[in-house]
C-alpha cells in the first residue's frame, strides 16, 4: 500500500495538476494517493466562511479553527475534545509532541521509526500564556488536555499532519527524507493571514505527529505552492517513484555531508564554442570523481558557505581536506 496523502485547501483544485507527469504516473503505480478537500465543505454558514478578524486587532483575516477542527477531526478520525484551561505555548506544544526529536541539521536524520504517533507524554502548563476559564466558547479556550481523562485514540500510527507557515522552521531535504518514511501525510494550506495558531498545538495534545514549515524566507499568498513543494521533494524519494532510482543518491543536499551537487554537462562537448572540462571526457572514473567532488566541495564554499561550516570533517578523505 502507497503513501496516502490529503490535501486541505480552499482551492483545492489547485492540485489538479497532480494528476500530470511522474506523481500522475506514481498514483496509476499505487505508489501514492492524494485526496484535495475543499475546507469549505466543513462549514455550516452560508457563505462557507473560514475566516474570522483577528482577535487583538490587526489587518487581514485569520482561519477559523473551529472549521479547520471539523475537516480534521474527520480526515483523522479523532473526537472533538473539550481543552482545560492551560498553556498552548510553542515550547509547551514542542515538549509535549516531542518534536524537538525532529532532526536538526546538527542532528543525523531520523529513520523510518522516527516518523511516529507519541501518545505517551502529556504536555504539561508553563508560565507565560493566559488561561481560559474552562467554560469559555471553544474559539477561544487555549487547547491543551486536562488529564488523561481528556485522552483518546490517536490518528493512525505514521500519520503527520503539516501546516506550511513562513515563520516556521526551514524545511530541507532531511525533512523530505524523514517524511518520505510516513505512511500517511495530511496538509493544511493557510490562506489570508494564516491559520488561528491554536491549531498545531491543540492536535500535538491529541497525540498527533503535528509538523510546521516554511519553505524559505518570503511570504506566499497561501500554502498550496508551499505544500506543493513539500510535495515533490517528499515523494521523489518513495521507492518506484523516478525512473532511475540512482538519480536521487548523488544530488544537492543528499547524504551525510549533504554538498551542493557538482555542475552537470551533455553532448555535444563542445557546443557554441564552449567545451566540457577535459578530464570528464579521459574516460578514467577515479579523475571524474575526484573532479566531481572537488567542484561540489568549492561550490559548496562559495555558494552555501553555512553548508560546508555543517561537514563532519572526519567524514572527508584526505584529498577533500587539501580542497
Ligand atoms: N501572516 C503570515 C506571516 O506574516 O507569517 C503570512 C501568512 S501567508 C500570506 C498565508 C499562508 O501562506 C500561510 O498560512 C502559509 O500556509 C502559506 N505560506 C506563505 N508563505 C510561506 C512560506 N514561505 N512557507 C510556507 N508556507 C507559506
Amino acid at each position: 500500500v502507497g503513501m496516502k496523502i490529503d490535501i486541505v485547501s480552499v482551492f483545492p483544485e489547485y492540485f489538479d495538476v497532480l494528476n500530470l507527469s511522474l506523481f500522475g504516473k506514481a498514483q496509476e503505480k499505487g505508489i501514492v494517493s492524494v485526496a484535495a478537500h475543499n475546507l469549505r465543505d466543513w462549514t455550516h454558514d452560508v457563505h462557507h466562511s473560514v475566516d474570522d478578524t483577528p482577535v487583538g486587532g490587526g489587518a487581514g483575516m485569520v482561519m477559523k479553527p473551529a472549521v479547520w477542527a471539523e475537516c480534521l477531526d474527520e480526515l483523522l478520525g479523532l473526537e472533538p475534545v473539550e481543552m482545560g484551561a492551560c498553556d498552548a505555548s510553542e515550547d509547551a506544544a514542542a515538549d509535549s509532541a516531542g518534536v524537538d526529536d525532529q532532526p536538526t541539521d546538527e542532528q543525523p536524520a531520523a529513520d523510518a521509526s522516527e516518523v511516529r504517533i507519541d501518545r505517551s507524554e502529556q504536555p504539561t502548563a508553563v508560565d507565560g500564556i493566559h488561561a481560559q476559564p474552562s467554560d469559555a466558547t471553544d474559539d477561544d479556550t487555549q487547547a491543551m488536555p486536562q488529564s488523561e481523562a481528556d485522552a483518546q485514540p490517536a490518528a493512525a500510527p505514521g500519520t503527520v499532519l503539516i501546516f506550511p507557515n513562513p515563520s516556521a522552521p526551514l524545511f530541507t531535504q532531511r525533512d523530505a527524507t524523514e517524511l518520505s518514511h510516513a505512511g500517511r501525510l495530511v496538509f493544511g494550506c493557510g490562506r489570508y493571514e494564516g491559520y488561528d495558531a491554536r491549531i498545531p498545538p491543540y492536535y500535538r495534545a491529541q497525540g498527533v505527529d503535528v509538523r510546521e514549515y516554511s519553505i524559505g524566507d518570503y511570504v506566499l499568498n497561501g500554502g498550496e505552492v508551499a505544500v506543493s513543494v513539500m510535495l515533490e521533494a517528499i515523494t521523489r524519494l518513495l521507492p518506484g517513484f523516478m525512473g532511475n532510482a540512482d538519480s536521487i543518491v548523488e544530488e544537492s543536499y543528499t547524504g551525510e555531508n549533504a554538498l551542493l551537487e557538482h555542475r552537470q554537462y551533455t553532448k555535444p562537448a563542445v557546443w557554441r564554442g564552449v567545451g566540457v572540462p577535459d578530464v570528464l571526457l579521459s574516460g578514467d572514473h577515479g579523475k571524474v570523481d575526484r573532479f566531481r567532488r572537488d567542484e561540489a566541495l568549492e561550490r559548496t564554499d562559495r555558494i552555501r558557505p553555512d553548508l560546508i561550516a555543517k561537514l563532519d570533517c572526519r567524514r572527508l578523505d584526505k584529498a577533500d581536506r587539501k580542497t
